[in-house]
């Protein structure tokens, strides 16, 4: 390790991965940030977090963790899988006295409505494992308690996983991910970061994604909206009054006022809402 500090009084994030040892692993979605000013920029992306708890999920050895804490977040709770990041990020935890919790576990189990709890307003902000990315989103979208525990979610996917949240219909990009996101939050791609922002660089290009829930969202169950979603966009290039059939076919459009010759790219989000509102 080097004698030199970065700007937040810690060493480079370089020489924390150099003397722990922290050799990417692929099996863990392991693509590193060493910039904290392009951490930074995420973690601004989050809004004023004087006032607000973060849950990060995979902290690694913790440069959105150190520009989270330095951008002023209240509390930061960091979630991570792999025991070798621990010493790294205790020694961000002794720097920043009572703002850094750091849970060892995987972010697939936690109850994060619980950890929220009594922390007060609660922001998610991660640079995600691109292997669980998908699954944690549609967890936190898709909960029976609306509004959420989150004031809102700043995300780092594949720069194609972001533009299937953001996508609206008539766009190639449209499909299950995008009606979940686009009916109960707001949605926008704020940057893209190149592959060389990471260690080791991944394959394609990533974009930060930041959500807000919407206060009222269409009323209409989740549940139902994700079966008449996983039919119509199980065969998407089918009329709706065939990749529906099992789930009412043509009935069920008549129903919920929706023309049995349509393709699922076309509806709306309003619509897919009358559709589960009629299943
Ligand atoms: N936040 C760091 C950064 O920006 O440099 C690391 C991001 S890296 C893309 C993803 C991190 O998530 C890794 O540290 C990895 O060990 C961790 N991780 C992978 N799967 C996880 C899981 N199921 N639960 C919690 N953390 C996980």
């Amino acid at each position: 390790m080097t004698d030199r500090f970065a700007i937040d009084g810690l060493p480079p994030l370089r020489d924390v991965i150099d003397a722990h040892g922290l050799a990417a692993r692929k099996a863990l979605g392991q693509n590193f940030l060493l910039d904290l000013n392009l951490t930074s920029k995420i973690a601004r992306q989050a809004g004023d977090l004087s006032n607000t708890s973060v849950i990060e999920v995979g902290p690694g050895p913790g440069g959105l963790t150190r520009a989270l804490l330095m951008e002023g977040a209240r509390h930061v709770i960091a979630i991570e899988r792999d025991a070798r990041c621990l010493p790294a990020l205790a020694e961000i935890e002794a720097h920043y006295p009572g703002r850094l919790t750091v849970i060892e576990g995987d972010a697939l189990t936690q109850d994060f409505a619980a950890l929220a709890a009594d922390d007060g307003p609660t922001a998610i902000v991660a640079n995600l494992p691109y292997n669980v990315g998908t699954a944690l989103l549609t967890t936190w979208l898709g909960g029976v308690q609306w509004p959420p525990f989150y004031v809102s979610m700043t995300l780092m996917f594949q720069r194609e996983v972001a533009e299937r949240i953001v996508a609206g219909p008539g766009e190639a990009a449209y499909g299950r991910l995008g009606v979940l996101a686009g009916w109960r939050t707001d949605a926008a791609i704020c940057f893209d970061v190149p592959p060389q922002a990471f260690r080791p660089p991944p394959k394609v290009t990533s974009s930060v994604v930041h959500l807000t829930p919407k206060s009222a969202p269409i009323a209409c169950d989740v549940a139902k909206l994700e079966t008449v979603t996983r039919h119509a966009f199980g065969q998407r290039r089918k009329m709706l009054r065939q990749s529906l059939k099992p789930v009412g076919g043509a009935d069920l459009l008549d129903r919920a006022g929706i023309e049995a010759t349509r393709r699922a790219e076309t509806l709306s989000i309003a619509e897919f809402c009358a559709l589960a509102n009629a299943l």
